[in-house]
């Protein structure tokens, strides 16, 4: 019996089991501190009412053999891909309710989508990434190339037309930098995928941190149709967290090799997904209706409040940062030129403050530093008053 040898490749995970580590060893030391995690990658907030209401409500329905359902559609119920076809629409992006396809997060499909593609595509990712897109894609075999994003580039990394990729992963907002493009920034890599006839894999689980004009989708943005899957999740839009529910868009029009990549999708799908939970699907129904919207938009703008002030106290030190505008995340430039661990064990023992190293994420996030807003406000607070003292 052989694994698969690609497992080999992977490299070792551990960023935050050492950030755990590292925290742990200090508490240990300093039991009366408290110490703030403003690393953390979680919602804090609870569901909102009128979610919870409708999930309740589906439950109920299961209970009973009149409204009780079996298996779900595949792709996800209509009522829900209606729902969200019309989101897109309160934004002026056009997506039929049959381009969308439900899923269990975003997480699951950025690494699923690679089933309907060769092993044998190059893949390219901005650095630092979302670390799940450079292992799913170690795990299938493929090639990975790097594209930057550094402060030179505003943390948006642009396509370099000597360099080929047939899979382009873009997330904007991003995870981690916080910085997100431009319609004209898109506009560019649109052409380059579709010069090197290739797919941008679009991942838009931020998209509902922007406030600023920027595009929410990219289709928002010309040419996507021919070249782009986008990848949604109600994880952060909406505390999903732990109720896991997503959706991911793919054009009628979207054909690569003489296939409907839709079609290859649902054929996918079909085959290795029996779909997400009734009620999950009408709690996730009831995110786009206006109560659930206003609600869950409160909790939003909570953590845009946090974002703000951490971006705040970012400014008043001097230290340089991106996000924290259209994004829950603040990438900083670690102060006085220190290494991300370096920063990182300074901010545990004089502010007694936890965040994210940024050479986790990548070769570029060295000597960056990740904080996120999803702490709750008076800690966040207290947080950036400790940090004011320890670093000015
Ligand atoms: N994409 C990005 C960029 C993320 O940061 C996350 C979660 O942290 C996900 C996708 C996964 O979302 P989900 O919870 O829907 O699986």
């Amino acid at each position: 019996m052989k694994i698969n040898e690609n497992f080999d490749e992977l490299a070792e995970s551990y960023l935050f089991a050492e950030v755990a580590r590292r925290t742990k060893i200090f508490a240990d030391a300093h039991p009366e501190v408290r110490i703030i995690k403003m690393g953390i990658g979680d919602v804090t907030l609870p569901l909102a009412p009128a979610v919870s209401d409708a999930m309740k409500k589906a439950a109920d329905e299961m209970a009973v053999k009149e409204t009780f359902k079996g298996y779900p559609e595949y792709e996800g119920y209509e009522f829900l891909r209606n729902a969200i076809s019309g989101y897109y629409g309160s934004f002026g992006v056009s997506v039929s309710s049959d381009e969308i396809f439900v899923n269990d997060g975003a997480k699951s499909d950025c690494g699923n989508i690679g089933d309907i593609f060769s092993t044998d595509c190059t893949v390219l990712v901005t650095d630092p990434v979302y670390p799940v897109y450079v292992d799913t894609n170690i795990m299938a075999g493929r090639k990975i190339v790097y594209a930057p994003s550094t402060a030179e580039n505003g943390f948006c990394a642009m396509p370099d037309d000597n360099v080929h990729a047939d899979i382009i992963y873009l997330c904007s907002p991003n995870n981690p930098t916080g910085a997100a493009y431009t319609a004209d920034q898109l506009k560019k890599w649109i052409e380059y995928a579709i010069n090197n006839d290739a797919v941008i894999l679009y991942d838009a689980a931020y998209e509902a941190f922007i406030s600023d004009d920027l595009p929410r989708s990219i289709f928002a943005v010309e040419g996507a149709r021919k070249c782009a899957i986008e990848l949604c999740s109600l994880s952060k839009t909406a505390g999903f967290t732990g109720v896991r529910c997503g959706y991911t868009v793919i054009p009628k029009e979207l054909t690569f090799d003489g296939h409907s990549i839709k079609d290859l999708w649902y054929r996918r799908q079909s085959s290795k997904f029996n779909g997400v939970s009734y009620p999950v699907q009408r709690a996730a129904e009831a995110v786009f209706s206006p109560e659930g919207q206003k609600q869950t938009r409160e909790n939003i703008m909570y953590y845009k409040r946090n974002a703000e002030l951490i971006a705040k106290t970012m400014e008043k030190l001097g230290i340089t940062y991106t996000g924290g505008r259209n994004s829950p995340y603040i990438w900083i430039t670690c102060p006085d030129g220190m290494g991300s661990w370096e920063f990182f064990d300074y901010l545990l023992e004089k502010a007694n403050v936890v965040a994210t190293p940024g050479e986790g994420f990548g070769k570029c996030g060295k000597g960056c530093m990740r904080f996120t807003s999803f702490a709750d406000h008076s800690s966040t607070v207290e947080a950036m008053e400790r940090i004011e003292k320890a670093v000015n």
